[in-house]
């Protein structure tokens, strides 16, 4: 599906493996989760752009390159909050919007509580982080709140996503890049992937 990348990178695989495993404690999961962002990260800010500057290295003046664009991360609360600082790691000049949203248990429809966008637009490219895309519920009502805001560029982060998830996602965003791990089985009735990790904030947070 275009502007659906699964990342067959061996260290992300292998990575996901001991995410998955039922066995792995909070502070191991947390690790791996970190790790994970990373190099998912890597993969898709391949294409941002940078421009050329002056750099003087102690034996001589050469032209080298920074980041041009300036770039937001909006972590969607609870479970994207681990994957937020091996994202600064990567990129420290990055603003970070944490986005608040519950699932209503009536209409089963999002329903913000945290949101501190400025009425101006303050990045070029906005990355989503969000571990799990399961429904997509949440992860379509960030990528409309981030295009109202003004947002020109968003693309998707996550760990591992369902075939279902992705295919809302696409259909209502299909300009917005997914980025996963991995694409699983399917959704349960309750809502969790299969065959998944379980539940992300829990395993990240111990509860
Ligand atoms: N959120 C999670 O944390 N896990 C799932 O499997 C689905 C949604």
């Amino acid at each position: 599906m275009e502007n659906v990348f699964v990342s067959n990178h061996p260290l992300i695989q292998h990575k996901l493996a001991l995410m998955r495993s039922v066995n792995t404690e909070p502070k191991k999961f947390r690790e791996v989760v970190r790790e994970i962002t990373s190099l998912l990260l890597y993969e898709a800010t391949q294409d941002l752009e940078t421009v050329e500057v002056d750099v003087e290295t102690p034996l001589a003046r050469i032209k080298g390159r920074e980041l041009a664009d300036r770039i937001g991360f909006a972590p969607i609360l609870r479970a994207g909050v681990g994957m937020v600082d091996s994202a600064l790691d990567m990129i420290p000049t990055a603003q970070v919007w944490h986005i608040g949203l519950y699932r209503d248990h009536r209409t089963l429809l999002p329903v913000e509580y945290y949101n501190k966008l400025p009425n101006q637009v303050t990045v070029d490219i906005c990355f989503v982080l969000d571990p799990m895309l399961a429904t997509a519920g949440s992860a379509t009502a960030t990528i409309k709140i981030l295009k109202d805001w003004g947002c020109k560029r968003i693309k998707y982060v996550g760990l591992i996503a369902a075939p279902e998830g992705v295919e809302r996602f696409h259909r209502e965003h299909p300009d917005v890049p997914i980025h996963v791990a991995a694409i699983d089985s399917y959704l349960n009735d309750l809502g969790y992937i299969v065959p998944g990790l379980g539940d992300a904030g829990d395993r990240q947070f111990g509860t």
